[in-house]
This record gives structure tokens, C-alpha cells and sequence, in this order.
């Protein structure tokens, strides 16, 4: 049993990772960062993940991951978690690529992603009102708060990829279940990479748990939607978000 978990060398993905594995699940992972940081994780989960350096965005990778993961076994599993800000500000700031670049990681890519999933599962036998694969996409509550002033681009990928987990639930059923989760804000580095390393903190006070989220709440909320615990959940988009 393979699963495919997009962006798992840091942050919210490598503890998908970490969770999936320590559940007994094979993981192939993608990374565009370092692949020392890649290594280091495999290497501190042991057998069960593979690290591969991809982009998520790339022509050839929803083709080329899914030939890797059936490589290995049986994929069961799609984590489209990969996801880029732009820098932090207003959408008159950003470029043209920086704009580009967001809608292709964000969005572009988990459908196509989702396609791939789809056409590779279509003549898998499913016996009827079960499923035995499912999608879980990493959204964001920015889907419903815009993010005005901060990432209004980001915000609209993450709403269009919520779209597309209750269209998508409903074309794939019964046979695979697709569900979203929804994250608030989570201590993870994607802040300093957009400019503002203490943001996590700094908008704790908006937040009525009083504080960010830890990356491994947000891996749990992922395992169980793709676990057969969720076995009646479908077009579900989970916010794991302290009350925002
Ligand atoms: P992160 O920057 O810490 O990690 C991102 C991961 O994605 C890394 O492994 C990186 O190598 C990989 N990645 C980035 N672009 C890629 C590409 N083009 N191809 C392949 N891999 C790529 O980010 P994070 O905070 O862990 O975010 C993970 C997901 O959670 C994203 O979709 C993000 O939008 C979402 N999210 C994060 C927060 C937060 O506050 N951290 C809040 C809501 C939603």
C-alpha cells in the first residue's frame, strides 16, 4: 500500500509523512527543497518513505510520480500538500510570474494531479458503496478569509482547490474518496519564505485557541481522512484551524 504525499520533506508534509509511516503505510514523497533535508527525513523514518526531487508543476509529473509509486506497490493514496505563497503583500505587488507560479503549484498541479489519480484508479474494481482510495488536498482557511493585504492570490487557489474536492467527491464516487483539510495557521517555515519568519505568532491574537497550529495536528486530521476510519466522508473540506 503506497501513498503519494506532494511537498513531505518539511513542515506539514513531512509530518504526513512521518504519521503515514509510523501507521505502516508506504510513502512516496516529492521535494523541491534540499535533498539533504529529504534524506534526512527518509532516513529518520526508515524504509517506508521515498524521497523524490519533483515538481509538482512540472509537465511530466503527475505521469512520472505515479509510474515511481506503482513502482513500489499498490497506490491507495493521493496528499496533494505542495502548496507556495508569494511574497507577503498586495496582489498590485505581485508579478506576473510570482502570480503564475502560485496558480501552477496550487491549483495546476492537484488537478492535474487528480486527473492522473482518476484515470490510473478508473478500471480498478470497487465493490459498490465502498471506497478504497482516496484524495486529501491541503487547503487553507484563506480560501474563506481572502487574506486581503497578504496573499489574496493564494487565498483564491486555495478556494478553487476546495471546489474541486466536492466536484471531484462526487465524479469519483463510489470508488475514491476526496476530502480536503482546511489549515489555519501553522508553525511552519512557508512564513519566513514569504518574508515574515514571526508571522505564525503574529496573528495568533485573531486566533480564539490563542495560538498557532503544530504541523502533526494537521497530519492527523489528513491520516484520518485517508484512513478507512473515514470511511463514509466525502467532499468534506475539515477545518483544523484553533476556532479561525
Ligand atoms: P513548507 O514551505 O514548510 O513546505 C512545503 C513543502 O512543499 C516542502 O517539502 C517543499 O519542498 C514542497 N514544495 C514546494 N513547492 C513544490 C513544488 N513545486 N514541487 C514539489 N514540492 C514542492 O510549507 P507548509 O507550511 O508545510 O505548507 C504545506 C501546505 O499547507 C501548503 O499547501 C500550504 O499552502 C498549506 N497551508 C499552510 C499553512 C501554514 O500556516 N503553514 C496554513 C494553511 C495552509
Amino acid at each position: 500500500m503506497i501513498v503519494i504525499v506532494t511537498g513531505g520533506s518539511r513542515g506539514i508534509g513531512s509530518s504526513i509523512v512521518e504519521r503515514l509511516c509510523a501507521d505502516g503505510v508506504g510513502v512516496l514523497f516529492t521535494h523541491s527543497g534540499s535533498d539533504e533535508e529529504a534524506a534526512e527525513l527518509a532516513g529518520r523514518v526508515g524504509p517506508l518513505a521515498h524521497p523524490v526531487r519533483l515538481d509538482v508543476a512540472g509537465d511530466d509529473a503527475p505521469g512520472r510520480l505515479f509510474d515511481l509509486a506503482e513502482s513500489l506497490g499498490d497506490v491507495t493514496g493521493l496528499v496533494n500538500n505542495a502548496g507556495v505563497t508569494s511574497r507577503i503583500g498586495p496582489l498590485t505587488a505581485l508579478r506576473d510570474e510570482e502570480l503564475r507560479r502560485v496558480v501552477d503549484v496550487n491549483l495546476v498541479a492537484p488537478l492535474r494531479l487528480c486527473r492522473e489519480a482518476a484515470r490510473r484508479w478508473a478500471d480498478r474494481p470497487s465493490k459498490a458503496g465502498k471506497s478504497d482510495r482516496s484524495i486529501v488536498t491541503v487547503s487553507s482557511v484563506a480560501a474563506r478569509t481572502g487574506s486581503p493585504g497578504e496573499y489574496v492570490a493564494y487565498a483564491a487557489t486555495k478556494a478553487a482547490v476546495e471546489t474541486m474536492t466536492v466536484g471531484l467527491a462526487k465524479e469519483l464516487a463510489p470508488g475514491v474518496r476526496v476530502n480536503a483539510v482546511s489549515p489555519g495557521t501553522i508553525e511552519t517555515s512557508i512564513h519566513a519564505r514569504a518574508g515574515e519568519p514571526g508571522r505564525a505568532w503574529r496573528v495568533a491574537e485573531r486566533i480564539p485557541m490563542g495560538r498557532p497550529g503544530k504541523p502533526e495536528e494537521i497530519a492527523e486530521a489528513v491520516a484520518w481522512l485517508l484512513s478507512d476510519k473515514a470511511s463514509y466522508v466525502t467532499g468534506a473540506v475539515l477545518n483544523v484551524a484553533g476556532g479561525l
